[in-house]
Protein backbone atom coordinates (compact mmCIF):
# COMPACT_ATOMS: atom_id res chain seq x y z
CA UNK A 1 0.00 0.00 0.00
CA UNK A 2 2.65 2.36 -1.16
CA UNK A 3 2.37 5.17 -2.85
CA UNK A 4 3.79 3.92 -6.16
CA UNK A 5 0.96 1.25 -6.03
CA UNK A 6 -1.62 3.75 -5.14
CA UNK A 7 -0.08 6.06 -7.97
CA UNK A 8 -0.44 2.60 -10.37
CA UNK A 9 -3.99 2.07 -9.20
CA UNK A 10 -5.13 5.83 -10.13
CA UNK A 11 -3.75 5.66 -13.47
CA UNK A 12 -5.66 2.04 -14.38
CA UNK A 13 -8.65 3.79 -12.43
CA UNK A 14 -8.25 6.90 -14.94
CA UNK A 15 -8.23 4.89 -17.77
CA UNK A 16 -11.42 2.57 -16.89
CA UNK A 17 -13.12 5.70 -16.20
CA UNK A 18 -12.28 7.43 -19.79
CA UNK A 19 -13.11 4.13 -21.70
CA UNK A 20 -16.05 3.07 -19.95
CA UNK A 21 -18.70 5.35 -18.54
CA UNK A 22 -20.72 1.93 -17.05
CA UNK A 23 -19.44 3.74 -13.00
CA UNK A 24 -22.43 1.96 -11.75
CA UNK A 25 -21.69 -1.73 -12.79
CA UNK A 26 -20.38 -3.97 -10.64
CA UNK A 27 -18.07 -5.48 -13.34
CA UNK A 28 -14.48 -4.44 -14.08
CA UNK A 29 -10.88 -5.25 -15.65
CA UNK A 30 -9.57 -4.72 -11.82
CA UNK A 31 -11.51 -7.89 -10.48
CA UNK A 32 -9.29 -11.05 -10.76
CA UNK A 33 -11.19 -13.70 -13.35
CA UNK A 34 -11.51 -16.43 -10.77
CA UNK A 35 -12.73 -14.08 -8.48
CA UNK A 36 -15.83 -12.69 -10.90
CA UNK A 37 -18.32 -15.45 -10.57
CA UNK A 38 -18.73 -14.50 -6.68
CA UNK A 39 -18.81 -11.32 -6.97
CA UNK A 40 -21.73 -11.67 -9.68
CA UNK A 41 -23.42 -13.51 -7.28
CA UNK A 42 -23.04 -11.55 -4.24
CA UNK A 43 -24.10 -8.65 -6.67
CA UNK A 44 -27.48 -10.76 -7.70
CA UNK A 45 -28.67 -12.85 -3.86
CA UNK A 46 -28.52 -8.55 -2.77
CA UNK A 47 -30.68 -7.66 -5.09
CA UNK A 48 -33.02 -10.79 -4.72
CA UNK A 49 -33.12 -9.10 -1.17
CA UNK A 50 -33.91 -5.99 -2.14
CA UNK A 51 -30.67 -4.39 -1.27
CA UNK A 52 -29.94 -1.71 -3.77
CA UNK A 53 -26.12 -0.99 -3.27
CA UNK A 54 -24.21 1.89 -4.91
CA UNK A 55 -21.70 0.22 -6.53
CA UNK A 56 -19.20 1.51 -8.92
CA UNK A 57 -16.61 0.28 -10.50
CA UNK A 58 -13.64 2.26 -9.13
CA UNK A 59 -14.59 0.80 -5.64
CA UNK A 60 -14.49 -2.40 -6.50
CA UNK A 61 -11.29 -4.60 -6.79
CA UNK A 62 -10.57 -8.01 -6.16
CA UNK A 63 -7.17 -9.94 -6.43
CA UNK A 64 -5.28 -13.02 -4.99
CA UNK A 65 -2.10 -12.43 -4.09
CA UNK A 66 0.21 -13.95 -0.73
CA UNK A 67 -1.04 -12.90 2.41
CA UNK A 68 0.94 -13.18 5.34
CA UNK A 69 0.69 -15.72 8.38
CA UNK A 70 -3.13 -17.41 8.13
CA UNK A 71 -4.86 -14.04 6.98
CA UNK A 72 -7.10 -15.98 4.13
CA UNK A 73 -8.80 -12.49 3.01
CA UNK A 74 -8.71 -8.47 3.71
CA UNK A 75 -10.92 -5.53 2.73
CA UNK A 76 -8.01 -3.07 2.09
CA UNK A 77 -9.17 0.99 2.34
CA UNK A 78 -7.57 2.99 1.04
CA UNK A 79 -7.38 6.81 1.54
CA UNK A 80 -8.65 7.95 -1.05
CA UNK A 81 -12.12 5.89 0.29
CA UNK A 82 -11.49 3.02 -2.68
CA UNK A 83 -11.80 -0.32 -1.38
CA UNK A 84 -9.65 -3.78 -2.35
CA UNK A 85 -10.69 -7.67 -1.38
CA UNK A 86 -7.57 -9.37 -1.56
CA UNK A 87 -7.50 -13.26 -1.28
CA UNK A 88 -5.08 -15.30 0.03
CA UNK A 89 -3.68 -17.49 -3.57
CA UNK A 90 -2.63 -20.33 -1.27
CA UNK A 91 -6.24 -20.69 -0.02
CA UNK A 92 -7.81 -20.39 -3.19
CA UNK A 93 -5.91 -22.68 -4.59
CA UNK A 94 -7.07 -25.59 -1.62
CA UNK A 95 -10.54 -24.40 -1.25
CA UNK A 96 -13.93 -25.96 -1.70
CA UNK A 97 -16.85 -23.69 -3.32
CA UNK A 98 -18.43 -23.07 -0.74
CA UNK A 99 -15.14 -21.80 1.60
CA UNK A 100 -14.58 -19.48 -1.42
CA UNK A 101 -18.07 -17.80 -1.22
CA UNK A 102 -17.97 -17.56 2.38
CA UNK A 103 -14.66 -15.93 2.21
CA UNK A 104 -15.29 -13.46 -0.48
CA UNK A 105 -18.98 -12.85 0.32
CA UNK A 106 -17.22 -12.16 4.07
CA UNK A 107 -14.80 -9.50 2.78
CA UNK A 108 -17.54 -7.79 0.62
CA UNK A 109 -19.90 -7.92 3.70
CA UNK A 110 -16.96 -5.68 4.76
CA UNK A 111 -16.13 -3.62 1.79
CA UNK A 112 -19.81 -3.17 0.38
CA UNK A 113 -22.07 -3.16 3.27
CA UNK A 114 -19.59 -1.63 5.33
CA UNK A 115 -20.55 -4.41 8.40
CA UNK A 116 -18.22 -5.16 10.81
CA UNK A 117 -17.61 -8.41 12.93
CA UNK A 118 -19.73 -10.35 14.91
CA UNK A 119 -19.34 -13.15 16.76
CA UNK A 120 -23.20 -13.59 17.17
CA UNK A 121 -23.74 -17.10 18.41
CA UNK A 122 -26.95 -19.64 18.41
CA UNK A 123 -28.02 -22.00 21.25
CA UNK A 124 -25.75 -24.29 19.41
CA UNK A 125 -22.49 -23.03 19.62
CA UNK A 126 -23.54 -21.97 15.34
CA UNK A 127 -21.81 -18.39 14.51
CA UNK A 128 -25.38 -16.67 13.02
CA UNK A 129 -23.70 -14.65 10.47
CA UNK A 130 -20.88 -14.85 7.87
CA UNK A 131 -19.59 -11.49 9.25
CA UNK A 132 -18.07 -13.77 12.09
CA UNK A 133 -14.13 -12.86 12.62
CA UNK A 134 -13.08 -16.59 12.60
CA UNK A 135 -11.01 -15.77 15.79
CA UNK A 136 -14.08 -16.39 17.67
CA UNK A 137 -15.80 -18.98 19.38
CA UNK A 138 -18.69 -19.82 17.25
CA UNK A 139 -18.66 -22.37 14.75
CA UNK A 140 -18.89 -22.12 10.66
CA UNK A 141 -21.50 -23.58 9.33
CA UNK A 142 -21.49 -22.18 6.01
CA UNK A 143 -22.96 -24.10 3.63
CA UNK A 144 -25.64 -25.65 0.58
CA UNK A 145 -28.49 -26.32 3.25
CA UNK A 146 -27.44 -22.94 5.75
CA UNK A 147 -26.42 -20.46 2.41
CA UNK A 148 -29.77 -18.67 2.13
CA UNK A 149 -30.63 -17.99 6.13
CA UNK A 150 -26.98 -16.73 5.71
CA UNK A 151 -27.34 -14.51 3.18
CA UNK A 152 -30.69 -12.97 4.41
CA UNK A 153 -28.59 -11.81 7.68
CA UNK A 154 -25.95 -10.86 5.67
CA UNK A 155 -28.19 -8.15 3.04
CA UNK A 156 -31.28 -7.88 5.87
CA UNK A 157 -28.85 -7.28 8.99
CA UNK A 158 -30.01 -3.77 10.10
ZN1 LIG B 1 -13.60 -9.93 8.47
Amino acid sequence: MNLMIKVGYGMVILFLLVGCQKEDQLSSGLVDEALQPFLEAFESEGLARNYQPVFSTDLVHMRLDTLPNSVTGQCKTYSDGRKEVVVSSAFWAQATFYEKEFLVFHELGHCILDRVHTESTNDRGQCNSIMHSGQGTCRNIYGAGTRRAYLDELFYYE
